[in-house]
């Protein structure tokens, strides 16, 4: 199958998957633009051409978010892909804090296809919190998630220096570097 066929398969998977789905900002902007929004920082900014990469970027959230299951992902996209996707899925399991400290434990120790959607991932939801504060957030909990960000992204230097000068830029902006 060509890499266009196999994204545009991703794409569609994952708008399928997150239908009903809005985002946190005030405009409630569908949630497919995240992850559209993720894979594309991941060609346009990190330069990066590797499929099974844009095609967990697609699903990042799929796993973690909607009803999908690994099973599902890894009979329709493969073992690579699952592979990628299982690794950036935090254990919902777990509870809401312990999830935020296991990525932070956890990053350094990804592969490096998973750090590149990770800091894509981080890329994206920071500059949409810069673009505009999510209702009912306090600018006090938008400080503590850029300087929980901040954490997990110093466990994935060294993997895109495009992506890490952009959120070092943003980080700067809020004074955490
Ligand atoms: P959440 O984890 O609740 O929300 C952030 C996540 O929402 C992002 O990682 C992103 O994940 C997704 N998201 C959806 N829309 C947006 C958007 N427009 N901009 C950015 N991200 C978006 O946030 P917190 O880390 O602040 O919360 C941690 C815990 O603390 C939660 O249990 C929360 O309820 C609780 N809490 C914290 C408060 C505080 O002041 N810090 C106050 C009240 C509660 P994805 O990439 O998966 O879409
Ligand atoms: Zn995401």
């Amino acid at each position: 199958m060509s890499a266009v066929s196999e994204i545009i398969r991703c794409s569609n998977f994952a708008a399928i998957k997150h239908k009903e789905q809005r985002r946190k900002d005030k405009e409630k902007t569908p949630y497919i633009n995240h992850p559209i929004g993720v894979a594309n920082i991941l060609t346009e900014e990190a330069i990066i051409t590797d499929v099974a990469v844009i095609q967990a970027a697609l699903l990042h959230d799929t796993v973690e978010d909607t009803n999908t299951t690994f099973e599902e992902i890894q009979e329709m996209f493969g073992e690579e892909v699952t592979g990628i996707v299982r690794e950036v899925t935090d254990d919902k399991n777990l509870p809401k804090l312990d999830r935020k400290q296991k990525q932070i434990e956890h990053a350094p120790h990804a592969s490096y296809k998973a750090k590149l959607v990770k800091l894509a991932d981080k890329l994206y939801n920071l500059r949409d919190l810069n673009r505009c504060t999510p209702g009912g957030w306090t600018e006090a909990r938008v400080t503590e998630y850029f300087l929980w960000a901040k954490k997990v992204v110093d466990g994935l230097r060294g993997t895109n220096q495009s992506m890490e000068e952009s959120l070092d830029q943003l980080f700067k902006m809020r004074d955490i570097l």
